[in-house]
Parts: structure tokens; C-alpha cells; sequence
């Protein structure tokens, strides 16, 4: 941490975070929450609303994390509060079917045009985890191709040389996933059609699926290069392999219709969740109707879900896209635009090298001179000035995500003043970068 940075009091949020680590591993439901890899103190939130997360210490942050994805059009949207109170009052859970879940399935299906039926799971990971299986069973196949830096959640099979957590605490998998379950994934760099090409060679007949993220968001903001999604979809149709696009991070928030809305190609199988969640527990996995057909109970494939299609995740989900209109993808689209220039600018100013990397409206800095395309490349930046670039910006009411190899959030609320507490926070964490030693 900088010296020069203001003293902020952290005094209950470290207090709190002294009792969580006795009862919850590492004091966090979630690793980066913990600030393992910029060190300080976990800031406990107590409220938010807009653009402000409020701390238990009275702290005010304009959140460029946005709750890693879900809360685009800031916190606390009156359209949104209002929807789960109402569906809270009528009833948590049933147990049985409700008509809020076919609205928000023809709402995603609406959307993305490839997506023909959708099953609504609880998260990410757990979506991942079904899709990868469908294919599976769809193809009768059993091994995978993944990209390195990619992550799709915690499942077993995917948690090789994954983004995200993984990435931040330099893990190339887990202990706890056995040979068995990562001997069919088969890891290759991101944005390596080449790659691609040797391992459907190598492996005639036998890959179920290739599954990638849309564009890359858990490594730093990384788009695919132009051709490379195209290139997957070509690969697979010759192959008879399936294509997930893992659109978590950047569907409904990319374009209306997510990454598919930026570059058209369309995957057999997409998941989703993030901001079709509007920040409760669900997401989705959904795609071509003949794969989609052979889910339990239409088909052999098991997948199953005691709290799946909650009225009240359903209700706050739907709420969000149902607000989030052309007004919003142009403030996010802005806003994105707004950022990137003055990250640029404080950055440029103290001659720190470094790119704003940007994948639709998600963004991130690498503290490097060259474009960064893959894994490789985003572990060779500067990582070591991102601690105090964050605690510069924090300490003056900015919090970005607390990972050099995690995207940077904005949400429709940000405005005028907003985007000043940011610019005059800029300048001294634009310092702190250039004055940190490896
Ligand atoms: C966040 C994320 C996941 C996992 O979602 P969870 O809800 O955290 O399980 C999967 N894929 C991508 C691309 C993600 O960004």
C-alpha cells in the first residue's frame, strides 16, 4: 500500500473479517472476496444502491465490480427490489412448475437467436457442469477441449489451467480433482485455431464438445481475435462436436443479446447467468431444441435441481432484463468508453505501460506494452503493480476488482459524479503503479 494513500478506517470490517475466519474457510464464501493477491483488509459490505456499495464502516465505493457481473443497472433498482418483494409474498419455493419460468426462458430465448429452449439451473458452474454432460450424452463422446484461462465455474473437468481464482493465486488446477475427471479435458492457449485443428486430428471421433467463453473475461478482458469464434464453429460442424459458448460473464451484458449480438456465431449450446440472475442465485444452460430434447425428462440425460426456477431468483432475473433496454446497453457501451479513457489517460500521464483491454463492455488493465490474446500473455504483464493501483483507488472510494486477472464491471447507474470521484482517484493510483517494485 502506498504510503501517501488516505487512512481509511477499516476497523469493523476487519473485525468482521477476524470472526469469519473462524467459521468460514479463509473468512470468504468465495476466494477473491478474500484479497488474497492485493493483501489489506476485506471490506464487509453493508448496503448499496446505484453505483455506491456502502462498507460497515460507513466507506462509500463507486463498485466497478457490479457483483462480478449481475448488477448492470446498479444496485437496488427500484423495478428489481419491487419484483422480489412481490414474488416473496406469495411464496418461496413450490417444488413445481410456475409461469415466471417461462417467461424468463422465452425472455433468454427471445434474445439469442440460437437458443431454442433453456433450463434454468442455480449457477454458473452448475450450468457448465450440465451442459458439458448434455454433450457428452448428446454425442456419445467423452473428451472435451477447454481453453487455457478460461473459466467455467469449479466444476471438476473444467478447473483445468482455469481463469479467475485459479489465475489470481497462480493454481494450474485443484487438489481434489482427480486424474479420472480432468484425463478428457484437453487444454489448449485461447485465441490458437492451429491448436484447435492438432487436437480434433489427433482425437478423430472422440471430442464431445469445445467449450469457450464467448470472449474472455476471467484472465483480464480478452476478445477473441477476429476469425477465432467463427474458426471454433467451423472445427466443430466438421467434427461432430458441439459448441458451448460460455456466455455467463457476457450475456445480457455484451449486447442485448449478449457476445452472440457482437459477433453472430452461434453456438449449439450457451450458458448463461450473472445478469439474467439479477443478483439472486440463478442461471441457465440452453440452446438447440434437438440437443435441449435429450434432458431428462424428455430425453436419457439427467439433470435435476431441488431449488431450480426459484419464483424468487425467477422474478428478480426477469425484472433485470425486462429493464435492461436499449438505454441501458447505451449508458453500459458510454460508461465502458468513459472508463477506458481515463484509465488510459492517469496511466499514459505517469508512463506506466499498459493496455485497457476491452471485450465488448467488459474491461480490464494489463500493466504491459503488448495486446494480450491468451493465458500466456496476461501471466506475463506487470501483475505486481496491480495491488497498489487498487489500493490507491480504493482508499479513494473506487473498488475494482481486487485481481489483476479479473474484468472490471461497469453498471448503467454510474454518472457525472460517479466518473469524478473516479478521475480525481486516478491520478495518485496512476503513481502508485508507476512507483511499485517487483
Ligand atoms: C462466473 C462464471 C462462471 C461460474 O458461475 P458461478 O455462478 O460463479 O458458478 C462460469 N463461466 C463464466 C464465463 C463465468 O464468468
Amino acid at each position: 500500500m502506498s504510503s501517501r494513500d488516505p487512512e481509511v478506517s477499516t476497523a469493523s470490517s476487519a473485525q468482521l473479517f477476524e470472526r469469519a475466519e473462524a467459521v468460514i474457510p479463509g473468512g470468504v464464501n468465495s476466494p477473491v472476496r478474500a484479497f488474497g493477491s492485493v493483501g489489506g483488509t476485506p471490506r464487509f459490505i453493508e448496503r448499496a444502491a446505484g453505483y455506491t456499495l456502502t462498507d460497515v464502516d460507513g466507506n462509500d465505493y463507486v463498485d466497478l465490480i457490479c457483483s462480478w457481473g449481475p448488477m448492470i443497472l446498479g444496485h437496488s433498482h427500484p423495478a428489481v427490489v419491487e419484483a422480489v418483494r412481490e414474488a416473496a409474498t406469495t411464496g418461496l419455493s413450490f417444488g413445481a412448475p410456475t409461469a415466471g419460468e417461462i417467461d424468463l426462458a422465452a425472455e433468454i430465448v427471445a434474445r439469442v437467436a440460437p437458443v431454442e429452449q433453456v433450463r434454468l439451473v442455480n449457477s454458473g458452474t452448475e450450468a457448465t457442469m450440465s451442459a458439458v454432460r448434455l454433450a457428452r450424452g448428446f454425442t456419445g463422446r467423452t473428451k472435451i477441449i477447454k481453453f487455457a484461462g478460461c473459466y467455467h465455474g469449479h466444476v471438476d473437468a473444467l478447473l483445468a489451467d482455469a481463469g479467475s481464482g485459479l489465475a489470481t493465486f497462480g493454481l494450474p488446477t485443484s487438489p481434489g480433482v482427480t486424474g479420472a475427471q480432468a484425463e478428457d479435458t484437453i487444454v489448449v492457449p485461447y485465441n490458437d485455431l492451429d491448436a484447435v485443428t492438432k487436437v480434433f486430428e489427433a482425437h478423430a471421433g472422440e471430442i464431445a464438445c469445445v467449450i469457450t467463453e464467448a470472449a474472455a473475461g476471467n484472465m483480464g478482458a480478452i476478445a477473441p481475435v477476429p476469425g477465432f469464434n467463427e474458426g471454433l464453429r467451423t472445427l466443430t460442424r466438421e467434427h461432430g462436436a458441439l459448441l458451448i459458448m460460455d456466455e455467463v460473464m457476457t450475456g445480457f451484458r455484451a449486447s442485448s443479446s449478449g457476445w452472440f449480438g457482437v459477433d453472430g456465431v452461434a453456438g449449439d449450446l450457451y450458458t448463461f447467468g450473472k445478469v439474467m440472475s439479477g443478483g439472486l442465485p440463478a442461471a441457465a444452460f440452453g440452446g438447440r431444441a434437438d440437443v435441449m430434447n435429450h434432458l431428462a425428462p424428455a430425453g436419457p440425460v439427467y439433470q435435476a435441481g431441488t431449488l431450480s426456477g426459484n419464483p424468487v431468483a425467477v422474478a428478480a432475473g426477469l425484472a433485470s432484463l425486462r429493464a435492461a433496454d436499449r438505454s441501458v446497453y447505451d449508458a453500459l457501451e458510454r460508461n465502458a468508453d468513459t472508463l477506458t479513457g481515463l484509465l488510459t489517460d492517469a496511466l499514459t500521464a505517469e508512463g506506466v505501460a499498459h493496455r485497457v483491454q476491452r471485450a465488448g463492455t467488459l474491461l480490464s488493465v494489463f500493466f504491459s506494452d503488448e495486446p494480450v490474446t491468451d493465458y500466456a500473455g496476461a501471466k506475463k504483464a506487470e501483475t505486481f503493480r496491480f495491488p497498489a493501483f487498487f489500493h490507491a483507488l480504493l482508499s479513494r472510494g473506487v473498488y475494482p476488482p481486487p485481481s489483476a486477472f479479473e474484468a472490471w464491471f461497469v453498471s448503467s447507474a454510474l454518472d457525472d459524479r460517479a466518473f469524478s470521484i473516479i478521475a480525481d482517484a486516478l491520478p495518485a493510483a496512476a503513481k502508485a503503479a508507476a512507483a511499485a517494485q517487483p
